[in-house]
Protein backbone atom coordinates (compact mmCIF):
# COMPACT_ATOMS: atom_id res chain seq x y z
CA UNK A 1 0.00 0.00 0.00
CA UNK A 2 1.10 3.60 -0.85
CA UNK A 3 2.35 6.17 1.90
CA UNK A 4 0.50 9.54 2.03
CA UNK A 5 3.53 11.11 -0.16
CA UNK A 6 3.41 8.57 -2.85
CA UNK A 7 -0.46 9.01 -3.11
CA UNK A 8 -0.15 12.66 -3.18
CA UNK A 9 2.83 12.13 -5.90
CA UNK A 10 0.69 10.25 -8.04
CA UNK A 11 -2.16 12.69 -7.92
CA UNK A 12 0.32 15.64 -9.03
CA UNK A 13 2.10 13.16 -11.70
CA UNK A 14 -1.63 11.77 -12.67
CA UNK A 15 -2.35 15.95 -13.19
CA UNK A 16 0.62 16.97 -14.99
CA UNK A 17 0.27 14.46 -17.35
CA UNK A 18 -3.35 15.39 -18.05
CA UNK A 19 -2.09 18.68 -18.53
CA UNK A 20 0.65 17.47 -20.66
CA UNK A 21 -1.93 16.24 -23.08
CA UNK A 22 -4.87 18.88 -22.87
CA UNK A 23 -2.10 22.15 -22.90
CA UNK A 24 -2.36 22.47 -27.25
CA UNK A 25 -6.00 21.48 -27.69
CA UNK A 26 -6.72 24.01 -24.76
CA UNK A 27 -4.53 26.37 -26.25
CA UNK A 28 -2.81 26.63 -22.81
CA UNK A 29 0.53 26.48 -24.18
CA UNK A 30 1.85 25.52 -27.79
CA UNK A 31 3.83 27.05 -30.93
CA UNK A 32 1.97 27.03 -33.92
CA UNK A 33 4.20 26.12 -37.01
CA UNK A 34 1.78 27.27 -39.51
CA UNK A 35 1.11 30.54 -37.66
CA UNK A 36 4.42 31.46 -36.39
CA UNK A 37 3.69 32.13 -32.71
CA UNK A 38 2.83 30.58 -29.28
CA UNK A 39 -0.13 30.39 -27.63
CA UNK A 40 -0.61 31.14 -24.30
CA UNK A 41 -3.27 30.41 -21.79
CA UNK A 42 -5.83 31.00 -25.10
CA UNK A 43 -4.17 34.34 -26.30
CA UNK A 44 -1.55 34.60 -29.37
CA UNK A 45 1.70 35.28 -27.82
CA UNK A 46 3.50 37.44 -30.11
CA UNK A 47 5.96 40.22 -30.22
CA UNK A 48 3.36 42.33 -32.01
CA UNK A 49 5.73 43.82 -34.05
CA UNK A 50 3.55 44.21 -37.38
CA UNK A 51 0.75 46.60 -35.24
CA UNK A 52 3.94 49.04 -34.12
CA UNK A 53 4.96 52.05 -35.98
CA UNK A 54 8.38 51.79 -37.57
CA UNK A 55 10.02 52.65 -34.80
CA UNK A 56 12.92 50.71 -33.33
CA UNK A 57 12.55 51.47 -29.73
CA UNK A 58 9.05 50.06 -29.49
CA UNK A 59 10.45 47.43 -31.51
CA UNK A 60 12.80 46.57 -28.90
CA UNK A 61 10.13 47.65 -25.65
CA UNK A 62 8.12 45.00 -27.06
CA UNK A 63 11.09 42.25 -27.83
CA UNK A 64 11.74 43.02 -24.15
CA UNK A 65 8.27 43.08 -22.58
CA UNK A 66 6.69 40.45 -24.44
CA UNK A 67 9.64 38.09 -25.31
CA UNK A 68 12.57 38.41 -22.85
CA UNK A 69 10.86 39.29 -19.85
CA UNK A 70 8.06 36.33 -19.57
CA UNK A 71 11.16 33.34 -20.55
CA UNK A 72 13.13 35.38 -17.99
CA UNK A 73 10.76 35.20 -15.12
CA UNK A 74 9.80 31.84 -15.79
CA UNK A 75 13.35 30.21 -16.31
CA UNK A 76 14.33 32.16 -12.85
CA UNK A 77 11.70 31.26 -10.70
CA UNK A 78 12.09 27.15 -12.17
CA UNK A 79 15.77 27.73 -11.10
CA UNK A 80 14.86 29.43 -7.94
CA UNK A 81 12.55 26.21 -6.83
CA UNK A 82 15.56 23.99 -7.85
CA UNK A 83 17.77 25.76 -5.91
CA UNK A 84 15.50 25.45 -2.67
CA UNK A 85 14.03 21.95 -3.36
CA UNK A 86 15.88 20.59 -5.88
CA UNK A 87 14.35 18.44 -8.96
CA UNK A 88 11.51 18.38 -7.11
CA UNK A 89 9.45 19.50 -10.41
CA UNK A 90 11.01 15.94 -11.97
CA UNK A 91 9.73 13.87 -9.24
CA UNK A 92 6.50 15.48 -8.70
CA UNK A 93 5.18 16.22 -12.39
CA UNK A 94 7.49 15.77 -14.85
CA UNK A 95 5.24 13.30 -17.35
CA UNK A 96 8.57 11.81 -18.15
CA UNK A 97 9.65 10.76 -15.00
CA UNK A 98 5.62 9.43 -14.84
CA UNK A 99 6.54 6.89 -17.16
CA UNK A 100 10.21 5.96 -16.25
CA UNK A 101 8.11 4.87 -13.16
CA UNK A 102 5.64 2.71 -14.65
CA UNK A 103 7.62 1.33 -16.80
CA UNK A 104 10.26 0.56 -13.67
CA UNK A 105 7.24 -1.24 -11.75
CA UNK A 106 5.92 -3.59 -14.95
CA UNK A 107 10.02 -4.10 -15.65
CA UNK A 108 10.26 -5.78 -11.89
CA UNK A 109 7.21 -7.56 -12.61
CA UNK A 110 8.34 -9.17 -15.51
CA UNK A 111 11.51 -9.86 -15.07
CA UNK A 112 12.65 -8.61 -11.71
CA UNK A 113 15.00 -5.82 -12.48
CA UNK A 114 13.77 -1.98 -13.41
CA UNK A 115 15.77 -1.73 -16.15
CA UNK A 116 17.23 -4.27 -18.49
CA UNK A 117 21.14 -3.10 -17.87
CA UNK A 118 20.73 -3.48 -13.74
CA UNK A 119 23.32 -6.29 -13.10
CA UNK A 120 21.11 -7.78 -10.14
CA UNK A 121 17.91 -8.54 -9.72
CA UNK A 122 16.31 -6.95 -6.50
CA UNK A 123 14.93 -8.76 -3.86
CA UNK A 124 11.53 -10.32 -3.98
CA UNK A 125 10.61 -9.08 -0.67
CA UNK A 126 9.13 -5.80 -0.43
CA UNK A 127 9.61 -2.76 1.82
CA UNK A 128 5.96 -3.55 3.23
CA UNK A 129 7.27 -7.08 3.16
CA UNK A 130 5.23 -8.65 0.71
CA UNK A 131 6.61 -10.73 -1.94
CA UNK A 132 6.76 -10.10 -5.68
CA UNK A 133 7.81 -12.96 -7.82
CA UNK A 134 9.34 -12.14 -11.73
CA UNK A 135 6.39 -13.29 -13.67
CA UNK A 136 7.65 -13.16 -17.97
CA UNK A 137 3.90 -13.11 -19.14
CA UNK A 138 4.74 -9.08 -17.84
CA UNK A 139 6.98 -8.64 -20.76
CA UNK A 140 3.35 -8.75 -23.01
CA UNK A 141 1.76 -5.66 -21.09
CA UNK A 142 5.18 -4.10 -20.64
CA UNK A 143 5.49 -3.82 -24.73
CA UNK A 144 2.33 -2.73 -24.97
CA UNK A 145 2.58 0.30 -21.95
CA UNK A 146 5.47 1.28 -23.70
CA UNK A 147 4.10 1.14 -27.24
CA UNK A 148 1.04 3.47 -25.55
CA UNK A 149 3.28 5.53 -24.16
CA UNK A 150 5.53 6.25 -27.00
CA UNK A 151 2.59 6.83 -29.15
CA UNK A 152 0.90 9.20 -26.93
CA UNK A 153 3.67 11.22 -26.48
CA UNK A 154 4.31 11.26 -30.39
CA UNK A 155 1.15 12.40 -30.61
CA UNK A 156 1.37 15.18 -28.30
CA UNK A 157 4.52 16.19 -29.69
CA UNK A 158 3.09 16.72 -32.63
CA UNK A 159 -0.20 18.83 -31.44
CA UNK A 160 2.72 20.95 -29.47
CA UNK A 161 3.19 22.31 -32.93
CA UNK A 162 0.45 22.18 -35.35
CA UNK A 163 -3.13 22.70 -34.82
CA UNK A 164 -4.45 19.82 -31.87
CA UNK A 165 -7.80 19.76 -33.86
CA UNK A 166 -6.56 18.98 -37.16
CA UNK A 167 -4.49 16.46 -36.13
CA UNK A 168 -6.77 14.88 -33.63
CA UNK A 169 -9.13 14.79 -36.25
CA UNK A 170 -6.82 13.43 -38.65
CA UNK A 171 -5.93 10.52 -36.89
CA UNK A 172 -9.46 9.45 -35.83
CA UNK A 173 -10.03 9.80 -39.90
CA UNK A 174 -6.90 8.22 -40.73
CA UNK A 175 -6.53 11.03 -43.06
CA UNK A 176 -2.86 12.10 -41.40
CA UNK A 177 -1.05 13.74 -43.92
CA UNK A 178 2.07 12.01 -45.32
CA UNK A 179 4.65 14.29 -43.45
CA UNK A 180 2.38 13.68 -40.03
CA UNK A 181 1.95 10.29 -40.34
CA UNK A 182 6.20 10.08 -41.02
CA UNK A 183 6.79 12.20 -38.01
CA UNK A 184 4.29 10.24 -35.44
CA UNK A 185 5.79 7.09 -36.92
CA UNK A 186 9.37 8.01 -36.49
CA UNK A 187 8.46 10.15 -32.88
CA UNK A 188 6.79 6.78 -31.79
CA UNK A 189 9.78 4.47 -32.77
CA UNK A 190 12.47 6.76 -31.18
CA UNK A 191 9.98 7.27 -27.71
CA UNK A 192 9.49 3.02 -27.83
CA UNK A 193 13.82 2.95 -27.81
CA UNK A 194 14.47 5.30 -25.11
CA UNK A 195 11.21 4.22 -22.90
CA UNK A 196 12.81 0.54 -23.02
CA UNK A 197 16.44 1.15 -23.50
CA UNK A 198 17.33 4.54 -21.72
CA UNK A 199 15.15 6.18 -19.72
CA UNK A 200 16.99 6.64 -16.90
CA UNK A 201 20.08 7.37 -18.91
CA UNK A 202 18.19 10.30 -20.64
CA UNK A 203 16.87 11.90 -17.13
CA UNK A 204 20.16 11.26 -15.74
CA UNK A 205 22.59 12.47 -19.08
CA UNK A 206 20.04 13.92 -21.68
CA UNK A 207 17.57 16.48 -19.89
CA UNK A 208 18.54 20.17 -19.93
CA UNK A 209 15.55 20.21 -17.16
CA UNK A 210 16.92 18.13 -15.11
CA UNK A 211 20.69 19.27 -15.47
CA UNK A 212 19.75 22.88 -14.75
CA UNK A 213 17.47 21.80 -11.68
CA UNK A 214 20.47 19.75 -10.58
CA UNK A 215 22.93 22.29 -10.83
CA UNK A 216 21.12 24.99 -9.46
CA UNK A 217 20.45 22.44 -6.14
CA UNK A 218 23.80 21.77 -5.73
CA UNK A 219 24.57 24.76 -5.51
CA UNK A 220 23.12 25.67 -2.47
CA UNK A 221 24.42 23.38 0.81
CA UNK A 222 21.03 23.99 2.16
CA UNK A 223 18.74 22.82 -0.23
CA UNK A 224 16.07 20.54 0.62
CA UNK A 225 17.78 17.28 0.48
CA UNK A 226 17.72 13.37 1.87
CA UNK A 227 18.84 13.32 5.21
CA UNK A 228 20.23 9.40 7.00
CA UNK A 229 19.94 9.08 10.70
CA UNK A 230 23.67 7.97 10.80
CA UNK A 231 22.80 7.52 14.51
CA UNK A 232 20.13 4.81 13.93
CA UNK A 233 22.47 3.10 11.15
CA UNK A 234 22.51 -0.39 13.00
CA UNK A 235 18.30 -0.21 11.99
CA UNK A 236 19.38 -1.39 8.80
CA UNK A 237 20.49 -4.63 9.71
CA UNK A 238 16.46 -5.67 9.16
CA UNK A 239 16.19 -4.35 6.53
CA UNK A 240 17.58 -5.64 2.29
CA UNK A 241 18.37 -2.18 1.31
CA UNK A 242 14.76 -1.19 0.28
CA UNK A 243 16.02 2.54 0.12
CA UNK A 244 18.53 1.83 -2.84
CA UNK A 245 15.73 -1.05 -4.69
CA UNK A 246 13.27 1.41 -4.64
CA UNK A 247 15.14 4.74 -6.18
CA UNK A 248 13.49 5.02 -10.01
CA UNK A 249 17.15 6.91 -10.71
CA UNK A 250 18.73 3.68 -9.37
CA UNK A 251 20.55 6.08 -6.37
CA UNK A 252 21.46 5.01 -3.32
CA UNK A 253 19.31 7.16 -0.81
CA UNK A 254 22.22 6.78 2.43
CA UNK A 255 25.15 8.42 0.36
CA UNK A 256 26.31 12.12 0.43
CA UNK A 257 24.54 15.31 -1.69
CA UNK A 258 27.85 14.91 -4.40
CA UNK A 259 26.61 11.60 -5.44
CA UNK A 260 22.64 12.34 -4.93
CA UNK A 261 23.04 15.03 -8.19
CA UNK A 262 20.30 13.34 -9.76
CA UNK A 263 17.94 12.76 -6.95
CA UNK A 264 14.10 13.89 -8.14
CA UNK A 265 12.75 14.06 -4.04
CA UNK A 266 10.45 11.66 -5.32
CA UNK A 267 10.69 10.36 -1.64
CA UNK A 268 10.48 6.97 -3.18
CA UNK A 269 13.11 6.06 -0.43
CA UNK A 270 11.31 7.99 2.62
CA UNK A 271 8.55 5.97 2.22
CA UNK A 272 10.37 2.74 1.60
CA UNK A 273 12.11 2.86 5.05
CA UNK A 274 8.89 4.18 6.69
CA UNK A 275 7.34 0.69 5.86
CA UNK A 276 10.20 -1.62 6.71
CA UNK A 277 10.47 0.78 10.55
CA UNK A 278 6.86 0.82 10.84
CA UNK A 279 6.99 -1.25 14.22
CA UNK A 280 9.81 0.90 15.21
CA UNK A 281 8.94 4.15 17.28
CA UNK A 282 11.26 6.57 15.74
CA UNK A 283 9.78 5.59 11.90
CA UNK A 284 11.87 6.63 9.04
CA UNK A 285 16.02 6.99 9.01
CA UNK A 286 15.30 8.76 5.86
CA UNK A 287 13.89 12.52 6.21
CA UNK A 288 13.81 15.88 4.13
CA UNK A 289 15.78 18.29 6.18
CA UNK A 290 16.68 21.84 4.74
CA UNK A 291 18.14 24.75 6.35
CA UNK A 292 21.19 24.53 8.54
CA UNK A 293 20.73 20.24 8.94
CA UNK A 294 21.05 20.10 5.24
CA UNK A 295 24.38 22.14 5.20
CA UNK A 296 25.80 19.95 7.84
CA UNK A 297 25.08 17.16 6.31
CA UNK A 298 25.68 18.43 2.51
CA UNK A 299 29.57 16.85 2.96
CA UNK A 300 29.83 15.23 6.17
CA UNK A 301 32.88 13.20 6.64
CA UNK A 302 33.17 10.39 4.64
CA UNK A 303 33.92 6.66 4.46
CA UNK A 304 35.69 5.21 1.71
CA UNK A 305 32.59 3.23 0.72
CA UNK A 306 30.97 6.50 0.16
CA UNK A 307 28.31 5.95 3.26
CA UNK A 308 27.34 9.03 5.30
CA UNK A 309 29.74 8.80 7.70
CA UNK A 310 28.62 5.95 10.24
CA UNK A 311 30.21 2.63 9.34
CA UNK A 312 27.34 -0.02 9.29
CA UNK A 313 27.15 -3.22 10.87
CA UNK A 314 28.29 -5.84 8.25
CA UNK A 315 26.77 -9.23 9.94
CA UNK A 316 24.17 -10.77 8.12
CA UNK A 317 20.55 -9.82 9.01
CA UNK A 318 17.84 -12.05 8.91
CA UNK A 319 14.48 -10.35 7.86
CA UNK A 320 11.38 -12.35 7.56
CA UNK A 321 13.01 -15.70 7.08
CA UNK A 322 15.36 -13.89 4.64
CA UNK A 323 18.87 -13.36 4.84
CA UNK A 324 20.14 -9.94 3.70
CA UNK A 325 23.76 -10.49 2.60
CA UNK A 326 24.93 -7.28 2.18
CA UNK A 327 22.38 -5.37 4.29
CA UNK A 328 23.76 -1.31 5.02
CA UNK A 329 26.58 -3.24 3.71
CA UNK A 330 28.08 -0.72 0.58
S1 LIG B 1 17.20 9.15 -3.56
FE1 LIG B 1 15.11 8.97 -2.76
S2 LIG B 1 14.14 10.94 -3.26
FE2 LIG B 1 16.03 10.79 -4.52
S3 LIG B 1 15.34 9.89 -6.46
FE3 LIG B 1 16.00 8.19 -5.17
S4 LIG B 1 14.13 7.50 -4.12
FE4 LIG B 1 13.70 9.53 -4.97
S1 LIG C 1 17.64 3.43 5.51
FE1 LIG C 1 18.17 1.37 6.21
S2 LIG C 1 16.26 0.56 7.08
FE2 LIG C 1 15.70 2.35 5.85
S3 LIG C 1 15.17 1.47 3.85
FE3 LIG C 1 17.34 2.06 3.74
S4 LIG C 1 18.48 0.20 4.30
FE4 LIG C 1 16.34 -0.09 4.94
Amino acid sequence: MKTAIQQWRSITQAGFFILFIVAPPLDIFRYDLTQGHFFLLGHNWTLQLDSLPGDDSNSALNVLLLGLLPVITVAVSFLYIAWRWGRIYCGWLCPHYSVIEILNKLMIRACGKPSIWEKKKLPERQSDQTLLKADSRYWLPTFITVFSFGFIWAVCLLTYLLPPFEIYSNLINAELTRNQGLFITVATLLFCIEFLFARHLFCRYGCAVGLFQSLAWMANKKAMVISFDTQRATSCKICNNACDNVCPMRLQPRTIKRKMFTCTECGECISACTQVQQFNNDSSLLHWVQGEEAARISEPPMSSSGVRSVKITQAPAINNGMVNKDAGGR
